[in-house]
């Protein structure tokens, strides 16, 4: 297969182009680097089978290819709010794009959508099926209602053109080559660990999340991708069942760095969910797949990776609020 990834050069794109050039696929990978970093690709460059485009999504792309995974979007509270105009944009605009393109060339297109399509979830585990509780003016709305009407032009692409459509649901995931200072929990807490700091707790740390190792996180796309079963439009939840509170993940970590680590709270963002937890019923029946990785052995494989002086520079850049 050819394969377009946008959002190629981030944290889940740079896995999923190690992972398509590993099972024999052309990749090209399509990233405008807000969040994410050529770093990431490096070690891909000047291989036959891969290629990189700076494009921002926003714009019509021409590309021939046969499979596009629609990752480009910033995924982190601090990233998406910077510009939450552009966010929106970047999911409408750019999944409006992807699916002409998707048209143009019969390509299967898979969107990566999120968790947060549930907001703060009055229903608890969150099946498919459940329509959610999402404040359409708060502030992490540009994400959220962004992602939700990205899911339906996916959706009525396939009712009105036909187009071959799969919707990934993705719960949290951590994991090497997540962006330092992107302000999500995982990496905050172990560069604070490593540099000796406080881990700042937001709230009294009670809030649940579920964390999926990025391995697990990858094979979950490219199964879904690949499936032609019934219903193969329908959105799919993909993460882990391990509901962990925020002071659970911090006494984890602990264990894994082999120390107690301190802590200090800091307010709770405002529309923080409360708990979150994926019911995975429909991957386990339809894609064969549950998480294998235990939350202490990736964070052992992240510690690791953090470890390591290159993975440090912040090299975020970010472009300016015009949208
Ligand atoms: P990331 O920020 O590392 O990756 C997003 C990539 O998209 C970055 O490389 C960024 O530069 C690029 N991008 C952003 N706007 C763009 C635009 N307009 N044009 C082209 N490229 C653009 O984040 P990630 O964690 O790898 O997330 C990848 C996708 O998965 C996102 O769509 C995100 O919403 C989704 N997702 C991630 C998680 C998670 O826990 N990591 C959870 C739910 C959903
Ligand atoms: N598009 C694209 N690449 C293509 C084909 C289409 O980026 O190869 C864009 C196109 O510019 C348009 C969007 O996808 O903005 C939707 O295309 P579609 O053909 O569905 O709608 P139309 O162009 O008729 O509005
Ligand atoms: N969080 C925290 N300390 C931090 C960063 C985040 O306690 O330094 C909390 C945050 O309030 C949320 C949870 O960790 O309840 C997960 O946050 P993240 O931004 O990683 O993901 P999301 O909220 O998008 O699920």
């Amino acid at each position: 297969m050819r394969v377009l990834i946008t959002g190629g050069a981030g944290f889940l794109g740079s896995h999923l182009c190690d992972r398509l050039l590993t099972d024999g696929h052309d990749v090209i990978a399509v990233d405008n680097l807000f969040t994410g970093g050529k770093r990431n690709v490096a070690h891909l460059l000047g291989r036959p089978d891969f290629e990189w485009i700076r494009h921002d999504v926003v714009n019509p792309l021409l590309v021939e290819v046969d499979w596009i995974f629609n990752l480009a979007c910033p995924a982190s509270p601090v990233h998406y709010q910077y510009n939450p105009v552009k966010t929106v944009k970047t999911s409408v605009l750019g999944t409006l794009n992807m699916l002409g393109l998707a048209k143009r060339v019969k390509a299967r297109i898979l969107q990566a959508s999120t968790s947060e399509v549930y907001g703060d979830p009055a229903v608890h585990p969150q099946p498919e099926t459940y329509w959610g509780n999402v404040n359409p003016i708060g502030p992490r709305s540009c994400y959220d209602e962004g992602k939700r009407v990205a899911e339906t032009l996916m959706t009525d692409y396939h009712r009105q053109n036909g187009v071959d459509v799969r919707i990934a649901r993705i719960f949290n995931t951590y994991g090497p080559r997540m962006a330092t200072g992107d302000g999500r929990v995982v990496s905050n807490f172990i560069v604070q660990a490593l540099d000796g700091r406080a881990l700042t707790v937001y709230g009294d740390g009670s809030q649940t999340r579920c964390f999926c190792y990025v391995d697990d996180l990858i094979d979950g796309l490219v199964r879904l991708m690949s499936y032609d079963g019934d219903n193969a439009a329908e959105p799919v939840n993909l993460g882990s069942t391990g509901e962990c509170s925020m002071n659970e993940l911090v006494q984890t970590l602990g264990r894994v760095m082999g120390r107690s680590l301190a802590v200090e709270h800091r307010p709770l963002p405002e529309n923080d969910p409360v708990r979150r937890r994926p019911d995975i019923t429909r991957a386990r029946e339809r894609l064969g797949w549950q998480p294998r990785v235990a939350l202490e052995e990736g964070l052992q494989q992240t510690v690791a990776y953090y470890q390591r002086p290159e993975s440090r520079p912040d090299t975020t850049q970010r472009r300016s609020r015009r949208s």
